[in-house]
C-alpha cells in the first residue's frame, strides 16, 4: 500500500528547507531590530476563540475550520490564524502588565479547509507580528514598513501595498448602510452567500471572490466618505506616514480582508508574480479585539505573511543563491585510519566546522563519489602513506586542487579557510 499526504498539504523537502530557513532568519533579524519578541502558542485552541474573533459569517468560520471534539468532549480547532490565539495568551498571561506596548512575532503552521490551488493550501505556514497596545497611526505605518523591509531584504520586487480603512464601531453602521443602498435592487444578482450576508454582515460582501459579485460592486462609492472624523484622521495620518517612509500604496476601497476583527486600517502586500492568490501579506488594526475577548481596552495592529507564497515568488525571481558548500568530508582509506578520522571529525565539529564521513566505504573512489553527492567543499584523504607521514591530503572539491597538511594543523587550516 502506498500512502500519500492529505490534500492541500505539502512536504517541505530538504532542497526547500534551506529557503524557508533563509526567509525565517531574515524576518527574525528584522523583527528583532524593531524590538519584537517571539511568542509560541498551541496549534489548537477552544473553537470559540476563533468563532468570536474572526466572526461567525466569515468564510473561515463558516466553512474552513478544522474543528473536532477531543476525548473529553471539548470543542477544539486547529488554528486558522495567529492573532486570536495571541490575544488569548496576551490576556491570560496579563502581558500588558509586563510589556507595553507588547510587540510579538510568531511563526508556524495554520490550517484552513480551503479549495487547494497554487499558493493556497490547507496547511500553510505564516510568519506574523502583533503590536498590541499601540493606537497611534504611525504604528500602522511602522508595521507595514516592517513587512516591506523583510520582502525588500529578501530581494522581492514589484510589490504594492493595497490599503483601506474599514472604520470603527461608530462609523461601521454608516458604511454598511451605504453598501446596502448601493447594492439595493441588484441584490438578487449576487451569489447566495452575499445575499445571506446582506443583512448579517454587509461588509463581507466586499470580500466575495465571485466574479459576478465583484462586477456588480464596481462603482461602489469610496468607504472613506462614510468614515467618522477619528477614523478619517487616522487613515490620513497612516497614509502620510507611509509617504514619509517612502512606501508606495494604492487605496483599495473594497479591501476588507476575510476577518471581522479589523477596525480602521486594513492592508495587503501584493506581488505581481503570483496568479489569483497574489497577496503575500495581509494585516490591519484590531482595536476592539482584546476587549472583546475579555481583556482591557487595548488598540493593536499586526500582519501575517504566507511562507509558501514568498517562496514561490523568490523562486520565480531566481533569488535563492546556491550557497558555497562548507562541508568537510573525511575519507579514511582503510579501517585503521577510520578511527583517527572519527576523532578528527569530532574535534572539527567541536570547533564549529561542518563535517561528515562514511563508515561503510574505505576506498578512495567510492568516498569521493559520496563527497560529490553530498556536495562537500573539501575532502580530507587519510591513507596509510599519510598516516606514516602524520599528514592528511586536503582536496578542494571546487577547484580540484590538493594539498598536504600536517594532521595536527587540519583544524587550523579550515578555520583559516573561513569555514566557521
Ligand atoms: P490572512 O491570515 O488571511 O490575513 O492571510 C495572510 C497571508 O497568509 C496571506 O497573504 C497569504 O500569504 C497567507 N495565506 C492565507 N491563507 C493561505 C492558504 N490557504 N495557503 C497559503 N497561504 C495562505
Amino acid at each position: 500500500m502506498k500512502y500519500s499526504l492529505p490534500r492541500g498539504t505539502r512536504d517541505v523537502l530538504p532542497d526547500e528547507t534551506k529557503n524557508w530557513q533563509f526567509i525565517e532568519k531574515t524576518a527574525k533579524k528584522l523583527f528583532s531590530l524593531y524590538n519584537y519578541i517571539e511568542i509560541r502558542t498551541p496549534i489548537f485552541e477552544q473553537s470559540e476563540i476563533f468563532e468570536k474573533s474572526i466572526g461567525a459569517s466569515t468564510d473561515i468560520v463558516e466553512k474552513e475550520m478544522y474543528t473536532f471534539k477531543d476525548k473529553s468532549d471539548r470543542l477544539l480547532t486547529l488554528r486558522p490564524e495567529g492573532t486570536a490565539p495571541i490575544v488569548r495568551a496576551y490576556i491570560q498571561n496579563a502581558l500588558y502588565k509586563t510589556y507595553s506596548p507588547t510587540k510579538l512575532y510568531y511563526c508556524g503552521p495554520m490550517f484552513r479547509y480551503e479549495r487547494p490551488q497554487a499558493g493556497r493550501y490547507r496547511q500553510f505556514y505564516q510568519i506574523g507580528i502583533e503590536n498590541i497596545g499601540n493606537a497611534h497611526p504611525f504604528s500602522d505605518a511602522e508595521v507595514i514598513s516592517l513587512g516591506m523591509k523583510i520582502f525588500e531584504k529578501l530581494g522581492l520586487t514589484n510589490l504594492t501595498v493595497s490599503i483601506n480603512s474599514v472604520g470603527c464601531s461608530v462609523c461601521r453602521p454608516v458604511i454598511e448602510e451605504r453598501i446596502k443602498q448601493f447594492i439595493g435592487a441588484n441584490l438578487k444578482k449576487f451569489c447566495p452567500n452575499c445575499i445571506r450576508r446582506f443583512d448579517e454582515n454587509p461588509l463581507r460582501i466586499l470580500d466575495c471572490k465571485n466574479k459576478k459579485c465583484i462586477t456588480y460592486l464596481s462603482g461602489l462609492p469610496d468607504i472613506r466618505g462614510s468614515l467618522c472624523h477619528e477614523c478619517a484622521d487616522h487613515f490620513s495620518s497612516v497614509l502620510e506616514s507611509l509617504d514619509s517612509l517612502g512606501i508606495k500604496f494604492i487605496i483599495n476601497p473594497t479591501l476588507v480582508r476575510g476577518l471581522d476583527y479589523y477596525t480602521k486600517t486594513a492592508f495587503e502586500i501584493i506581488s505581481d508574480r503570483l496568479g489569483a492568490q497574489n497577496a503575500i501579506c495581509g494585516g490591519g488594526r484590531y482595536d476592539v479585539l482584546v476587549e472583546q475577548m475579555g481583556g482591557p481596552p487595548t488598540a493593536a495592529v499586526g500582519f501575517a505573511f504566507g511562507m509558501e507564497r514568498v517562496v514561490m515568488v523568490l523562486k520565480e525571481l531566481k533569488m535563492f543563491k546556491e550557497q558555497e558548500s562548507n562541508l568537510v568530508f573525511m575519507a579514511p582509506l582503510g579501517t585503521d585510519q577510520q578511527i583517527k578520522c572519527l576523532q578528527l571529525a569530532d574535534s572539527l565539529r567541536l570547533a564549529g566546522i561542518k563535517c561528515d564521513m562514511s563508515y561503510s566505504k574505505t576506498d578512495l573512489k567510492s568516498q569521493l563519489k559520496i563527497a560529490n553527492k553530498l556536495n562537500a567543499g573539501y575532502t580530507v584523504i587519510y591513507g596509510e602513506e599519510e598516516a606514516q607521514k602524520n599528514v592528511v591530503l586536503i582536496k578542494n572539491m571546487k577547484v580540484r586542487t590538493q594539498e598536504e597538511v600536517p594532521f595536527k594543523k587540519v583544524k587550523e587550516y579550515f578555520i583559516n579557510e573561513n569555514l566557521l
